[in-house]
C-alpha cells in the first residue's frame, strides 16, 4: 500500500497537465484524486449521449473549485487524468463538469491516493 500524496498545484499550470506531470514523476499509475483550490479560466465538457462528442464551455472568470474528484489509469502507457469538477462562480451559483485540457490554475491542493494492483490501460467502450 502506496502513502497518499498531498501536494500543491502550480499556479498558472493547466489543472490535467500539472496532475499528470505529478503522477508521472511520482510514478502513479492507478489512483483516486480528490482537490480543491481555485482556477482562473475554466473548461468544462459535457458529453451528450446521443452525440458521443464533448461540448464544452468555457469561463473567462475566476471561479473556487469546491470539489474535483477523479481518478488515475494510464492511455497509451501514459498517466491519463479523469476528473469532473464542481465549481463556485463569483455570484455564488454553482457550475461544473469534466475537466477539459485549459483549465488554468490560480492555486490548487490535490490528494492523490494509489491504487495497488494491476495497471489499468484505457480503452474505447463502444457502447459508451
Ligand atoms: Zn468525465
Amino acid at each position: 500500500m502506496h502513502d497518499s500524496l498531498l501536494v500543491r498545484l502550480p499556479k498558472g499550470e493547466d489543472l490535467l497537465a500539472a496532475l499528470v506531470t505529478i503522477c508521472r514523476e511520482k510514478g502513479i499509475t492507478k489512483g483516486h484524486i480528490s482537490l480543491i483550490g481555485a482556477l482562473e479560466k475554466a473548461v468544462l465538457g459535457y458529453y451528450p449521449q446521443d452525440t458521443r462528442q464533448y461540448v464544452t464551455h468555457t469561463l473567462d472568470a475566476g471561479t473556487e473549485i469546491l470539489a474535483g474528484l477523479g481518478n488515475v489509469s494510464l492511455k497509451d502507457g501514459e498517466p491519463a487524468i479523469h476528473l469532473h469538477l464542481t465549481l463556485l462562480k463569483g455570484d455564488f451559483t454553482i457550475t461544473g463538469g469534466h475537466a477539459m485540457p485549459g483549465n488554468i490554475l490560480f492555486a490548487g491542493e490535490a490528494c492523490i491516493t494509489p491504487i495497488d494492483g494491476p495497471r489499468l490501460h484505457r480503452g474505447l467502450d463502444t457502447a459508451t
